[in-house]
This record gives C-alpha cells, sequence and structure tokens, in this order.
C-alpha cells in the first residue's frame, strides 16, 4: 500500500488569525453572507478554468463541466453544509498561500476597522468582509470546523485543508475524483439553521441567482416511507447582461447588483446597454448607494468585471473606467475582443479604449439624469461629489459636463448648488464666482474673509474637501465667468469698499509698525477691504499655497513651504484706532508688540492653520486680559 505523506499542521499568518478572532467574537449580523461568498468562490474558480481551458494550450485537453452543488445534513451531529464545485482547485502551496495568509494589502485598515467597531460595541457588519476580499473566513461564523477538500486541475493529488479558525490549520494529501473544490462546514449553534432546504434555496436566489453556472441543491424526500434523494437547480445561471432588457425587471437587477458587489442594499442606479453595429459590447453599470470602503485608498478594489462573450477575463484591471468612476459596479462584456487578449495589453487595446469612452458618456448622462431627482440626487453627490472633483481635473474631455454635476455649499442658503444656479444669482455687475477654502468641518460661513461679501450680499461657495482647494484652481472659469478664492488676497480689489483710500493711507505708518514686529512671519502687512467686524484676517499672495493647500501637501508627505500669509487688517476696527493712537514710544511696555502677534495669531487660528508657539500666545492674550480688566 502507498504510504500517503505524513500530515503537516500551520499557524495562520497573525492577520489571519486576528481576523478570525474579530469574525468568531463580533460579528453577529448577516451571518448569512458565509454562503454568497462560498459560491462567489466557487463561481470564481469556475470563470478561472473556463478561462485556461480556453486560452492555455496546456489546459486545452481539460473537461469543463462547470456546476456548484451544495448539500446538507441536518440529522447528523453537529449538523453540516457542503459547496461543491469543478473549477480550478487548488494545490497544498495554493490552499496554505490563499487560506492561510492575506495577500491584499487592505486588509490591515479592514481589521482596524472592524476592532474598532467592536470596541465600540457596535455590531459589526459581515458585509465588510466580502468587500475586502477576505469572504472565505465568513464560514467561520457558522461553522466550528471547515474542511476544503481540493484537486488542481491538471494535478493527480487532491489535498484536504481543515481549521477550526483557531490559530491553525492542516493540509494533508486526501482523495477526490476530478478537478474542483468540495468545502464542508461543520455548523456551529448560529449556523445549524442553515441546514435547510429552505433556507439554502432563498439565500440562492437573494445573493446568486445570476452566477452564470449551475447551482444544484441535493437534499432527500420522504414518500411512502422511503427516503429517496432528489436534486434540483436552484439558480437562473444566466449571464443576466446578455439578456434583453425588456426580459428583466428591476428585482432581476438588483439580485444581480448583490452577488456582484458583495453588498446587501440595492443600487442606486443601474443603466444597462447592448451596442450592436462596428463594435458590439454590452455593459451593465450600477451606482451604490454607499460609497465602498476602500474609495480613498490607492490599492482600491476595481468594481467593473471584464467578459470576453461571456468569458470572464478579469476583476482586477483599473483601467476598464477611470478613477474617478471607481465607485461603479458592474460588467463589460465584449464580442469583438479576442478571448486570449494579454492581461497586459488590455490598457492599449484600441476596443477597449472605445467601450471606455462611450462607457463614461453614458454614465455622465445618467449622473445628469439623476439630477431630474434632487433628493437622490444629494445622496448621489453625497456619496460620490469628491471623485466628480478627481474627475474635473483628470478628465479634461469632459469636464464641461462634470462641472454641471459637481455641487457645492454656499452662503446663499443651506444645501447644495450647482454652478448653473450660481450663476443664474449673481449679480449685474459680480466680477467672478467667489469660494472660500477651509478645513473640512471648519464653519467656513462664519470666516471673517467673507464679512464684506456678506454685507454687499455676494454670494460665496464654501469649499471644505480637501480636494476642492486643489481641484478648484485648475478649472479657471465657468462659462465665461472666472472662479476666485477669497482666500486670496487679490481677490478683493473687486470688492466696493467701504473704507476710504484716505483711511488706508492713514494707517500706514501703523501697518509698518506691524510688519516690523511680525518680521518674516508675514510677507506683508496691509489695510484690508474685505473685514467688517474682525480686526484681522491673513490670505495668501498670488500664487502662493493656500491654508487648505498646505494641509493636503502635508497629507501628502511634502514638506510645504513656511507659509508666509499676508496680514489683512480692518482699518475702521476700534482695535486698530486705539493702536494708532498709541504714543510711537507705546511700544515700549509692549503693547504694540503683544497686539500685533495677537492679530496675526487669532487670524490663522481662524484659517485653521498652526500657530508656532501656543504658549507665548496664552501668554499674551493673559496680559492682555490682565490690562483689561477692572
Ligand atoms: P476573494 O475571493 O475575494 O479573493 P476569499 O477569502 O473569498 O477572497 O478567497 C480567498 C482565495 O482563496 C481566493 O482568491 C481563491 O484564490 C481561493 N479560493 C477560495 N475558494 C476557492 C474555490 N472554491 N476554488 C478555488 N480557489 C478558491
Ligand atoms: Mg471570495
Amino acid at each position: 500500500m502507498e504510504r500517503k505523506q505524513a500530515m503537516a499542521k500551520h499557524r495562520f499568518k497573525t492577520e489571519v488569525s486576528q481576523l478570525l478572532d474579530l469574525i468568531i467574537h463580533s460579528l453577529y449580523s448577516h451571518q448569512e453572507i458565509f454562503l454568497r461568498e462560498l459560491v462567489s468562490n466557487a463561481s470564481d474558480a469556475l470563470d478561472k478554468l473556463r478561462y485556461l481551458t480556453l486560452t492555455d494550450e496546456d489546459f486545452k485537453g481539460v473537461p469543463f463541466t462547470p456546476r456548484v452543488d451544495i448539500s446538507f445534513d441536518s440529522e447528523s451531529n453537529p449538523k453540516t453544509l457542503t459547496v461543491a464545485d469543478s473549477g480550478i482547485g487548488m494545490s497544498a502551496d495554493e490552499l496554505r498561500d490563499n487560506l492561510g495568509t492575506i495577500a491584499r494589502s487592505g486588509t490591515r485598515r479592514f481589521l482596524d476597522a472592524m476592532q474598532k467597531d467592536a470596541k465600540e460595541g457596535a455590531p459589526g457588519d459581515a458585509n465588510l468582509i466580502g468587500q475586502f476580499g477576505v469572504g472565505f473566513y465568513s464560514s467561520f461564523m457558522v461553522a466550528d470546523r471547515v474542511e476544503v477538500l481540493s484537486l488542481r486541475a491538471g494535478e493527480e493529488q487532491a489535498q484536504r485543508w481543515v481549521s477550526s479558525g483557531r490559530g491553525s490549520y492542516e493540509i494533508a494529501p486526501a482523495e477526490r475524483t476530478g478537478a474542483g473544490t468540495t468545502v464542508t462546514l461543520q455548523l456551529n449553534e448560529a449556523g445549524a439553521e442553515f441546514a435547510s432546504r429552505w433556507q439554502i434555496e432563498s439565500l440562492v436566489k437573494k445573493y446568486s441567482n445570476h452566477i452564470p453556472y449551475p447551482i444544484h441543491l441535493h437534499y432527500t424526500e420522504t414518500k411512502d416511507n422511503k427516503t429517496e434523494p432528489r436534486s434540483e437547480q436552484i439558480n437562473a445561471a444566466s449571464a443576466l447582461w446578455k439578456r434583453p432588457k425588456s426580459e428583466l425587471s428591476d428585482s432581476d437587477y438588483f439580485e444581480f447588483y448583490r452577488s456582484l458587489s458583495h453588498e446587501d442594499e440595492d443600487p442606486l442606479h443601474y443603466v444597462h446597454t447592448h451596442a450592436e453595429g462596428t463594435r458590439e459590447y454590452t455593459t451593465l453599470f450600477f451606482v451604490p448607494k454607499k460609497a465602498p470602503p476602500d474609495l480613498y485608498y490607492a490599492d482600491y478594489r476595481p468594481g467593473v468585471k471584464l467578459y470576453v462573450k461571456r468569458v470572464f477575463i478579469t476583476d482586477d484591471d483599473k483601467e476598464l473606467l477611470p478613477t474617478w468612476l471607481r465607485f461603479v459596479r458592474g460588467v463589460i462584456d465584449s464580442e469583438d475582443l479576442p478571448l486570449n487578449v494579454s492581461r497586459e495589453l488590455l490598457q492599449k487595446n484600441r476596443l477597449l479604449t472605445s467601450i471606455r469612452t462611450a462607457s463614461v458618456k453614458k454614465l455622465l448622462s445618467e449622473f445628469e439624469g439623476l439630477t431630474n431627482n434632487p433628493e437622490l440626487y444629494t445622496s448621489f453627490v453625497t456619496e460620490f461629489g469628491r471623485p466628480l472633483k478627481e474627475g474635473l481635473y483628470q478628465d479634461f474631455a469632459n469636464r464641461e459636463t462634470l462641472l454641471e454635476l459637481v455641487r457645492f455649499r454656499t452662503t446663499a442658503h443651506d444645501g447644495l448648488t450647482s454652478l448653473k444656479e450660481y450663476v443664474g444669482r449673481m449679480q449685474s455687475e459680480q466680477k467672478a464666482v467667489y469660494y472660500i477654502t477651509g478645513e473640512r468641518g471648519a464653519n467656513l460661513r462664519h470666516s471673517p474673509l467673507l464679512e464684506m461679501y456678506r454685507k454687499q450680499d455676494l454670494e460665496v461657495l464654501l469649499m471644505d474637501d480637501e480636494i476642492d482647494a486643489f481641484v478648484i484652481p485648475t478649472i479657471g472659469k465657468y462659462q465665461e465667468h472666472e472662479l476666485k478664492s477669497v482666500n486670496r488676497s487679490d481677490t478683493a480689489d473687486d470688492l466696493k469698499t467701504d473704507v476710504s483710500q484716505e483711511r488706508a493711507r492713514k494707517i500706514e505708518p501703523l501697518l509698518k509698525r506691524i510688519k516690523e514686529v511680525l518680521g518674516d512671519q508675514v510677507k506683508e502687512v496691509k489695510a484690508s477691504a474685505r473685514l467688517s467686524d474682525s480686526p484681522s484676517c491673513i490670505v495668501a499672495d498670488e500664487n502662493d499655497p493656500t491654508v487648505s493647500m498646505q494641509h493636503v501637501l502635508r497629507a501628502l508627505g511634502q514638506e510645504a513651504d513656511q507659509f508666509r500669509p499676508v496680514l489683512e487688517i480692518n482699518p475702521e476696527h476700534p482695535i486698530v484706532a486705539k493702536l494708532e493712537a498709541l504714543p510711537e514710544n507705546g511700544a515700549e511696555d509692549g503693547l504694540l508688540e503683544d497686539a500685533s502677534r495677537l492679530l496675526l495669531e487669532q487670524a490663522l487660528l481662524i484659517e485653521g492653520a498652526q500657530i508656532a508657539d501656543p504658549v507665548a500666545f496664552a501668554a499674551r492674550l493673559n496680559r492682555s486680559l490682565e490690562r483689561a480688566l477692572p
């Protein structure tokens, strides 16, 4: 008898252990998604094998009879549930790499997010598991022991991977007829309910109906005291996107979306296109209701899958749509691309480029359509306004359209406004579209920079998205109107100033003295035309980065140059009048020096900038209080 290789015991990589710990101990909601994840892996494995049999000489002879088989035993103790596929399978090494380690770099973040939820006592959302690409482990929510029996296509020896999810797993040679993978769960207390025909059938319909391969459910039926095994296909198994639109209902699309996106929620919108003529292709795109959790990370998972004549090619191509559309989920299926198109060359493929261009146009016109439903559109831009703004500077060809789609907060009212609406409200002799940038959450509405604009009833757009400070200046103009930042010194030249030239000239000696005190900390000290109630404010000189830009530069790890703002002083302010009245030698007891520094420091704080020496600032403030108190 042939001696089998000894069983090998392995320890999970630390991150896997932590992940499993979290899954076992803190995920109580959405446990049912384990089945969606197992079926989705089976379907991926079938996709991979089909692709190889069509494109790789070594696999041309391998039979491809795609199916997924689900069975259960509700009599055994513990109850069991099994999902088997005839897909690509895994070798011993692949079992170790795919199920014992986590290659994806987002895992750390996922763990942090989950750990945070758990600490705060919030129920962890199991849906995140699938979206972060660690779906297999969701099995451990419902099972005490998971066994994966697998034979890699083209190999002789099958392997069995077994684990209870606690620290370690074992791999040993085993028997399996035909390539593929069989996952068997020994259900725990929480999972016992899933060993039921009704449960499995309804979950498959809910999450996996449009997996393009047949899913068979095996069960037994007792009739006249005889127990008969039966099996039944329980999914539609169609490439849904290939079916005519007239045959499909919203709920068909929504079901498909759930299996595609690993999400529970319905999408916000979908668009299905069959293109015919010189280029034949189908696209089905979904806009999610909520931004995917990895939207703002460089290693985000692309949301669009590429098929050629229904054969899955890749779901890992970030170029299928431009990056600013990375929140879109969906499918592109081309009739004309060669099946064995190399994944590396995809990006240069002209067919694909033209599909991409047409898809972007299509999506943009769909977004325009959404604007007809203001409530829906508000929730769309609340989630995806930022990627749209990225599009403003990445996608020059579509800038005009995107400018109509972006929305901003405004001093005119509470909600969001479009640029078009702003222009409609402009005063007849208004010189530009004004905006102010600042930190997220900062109360821009109350910035001293806006005082004179408010007085003169000039509307200002409030931009507190960190991307705004960079993107908006690149726009330049909307229609024929220049976009001007009120954070910049020259913008105030447009204002009808209340301050007489004479008054401004009169405080020049004071400004000079203030500048002497502040030295290199400021670029210039000048009389302000924009202030009404506040004594001072800071702005950026023409070509200098504004405070918000500095924040972004620093977040990007770039050392921003020492920020030298322009300090503006309000000539009409009582403090200024009193400072002016100080005798030339009033600087003696440090009064002018304290005042000069405080005028700068308060303006910096209001702008969300750092002050160099908070301790000295507090000392100055206290000295002034002491002087002022009776
Ligand atoms: P994802 O599917 O997002 O990559 P999972 O945690 O669901 O993450 O699965 C991890 C990996 O394990 C898969 O990428 C795949 O390589 C492998 N795998 C899981 N199930 C199967 C299966 N039934 N057949 C072949 N490989 C599988
Ligand atoms: Mg998976």
